[in-house]
């Protein structure tokens, strides 16, 4: 029975300090992201935690004016795909009033955010920032 060595607290704290964190595989070489308990490639269960380098490219996204309860909006979801492989979801840091298709593409550096905790969550949440690179 495979076992979590990278649990998603593990993740969540190491997004705290601007660490992406994830899984090598140690069959195929690919990483995952974020963690799950086998390679989400080849499904082997020898993996190694490693820290991704937290930069990518803008896959997607779409601007968020009617949020979830207790959001704020407009926000801006997004898909980047790391240069590391995996694809990682977060929100995009623009301002969203000003966002255009044109960002899809675009090199980010992923630092994080903190969701305050609502009725619905057992304590904040913390997810993944996308900024545009200089
Ligand atoms: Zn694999």
């Amino acid at each position: 029975m495979a076992e979590y060595i990278l649990t998603a607290e593990d993740y969540y704290n190491g997004l705290r300090e601007n660490k992406l964190m994830g899984l090598k595989c140690k069959s195929c070489g690919a990483v995952t992201c974020p963690p799950m308990k086998v390679c989400d490639t080849c499904g082997s269960e020898d993996l190694e935690v490693v820290q991704l380098s937290g930069k990518g490219t803008l896959r997607t996204f779409t601007v968020s004016r009617v949020p979830p309860e207790g959001f704020e909006a407009p926000y801006c979801p997004c898909i980047v795909e790391t240069d590391e492989g995996p694809w990682v979801p977060g929100r995009l840091n623009v301002d969203a009033d000003a966002a255009t298709q044109d960002l899809i593409g675009k090199r980010v550096t992923a630092t994080h955010y903190v969701l305050p905790a609502d009725k619905y969550s057992a304590g904040e949440m913390v997810s993944a920032l996308w900024s545009l690179e200089e």
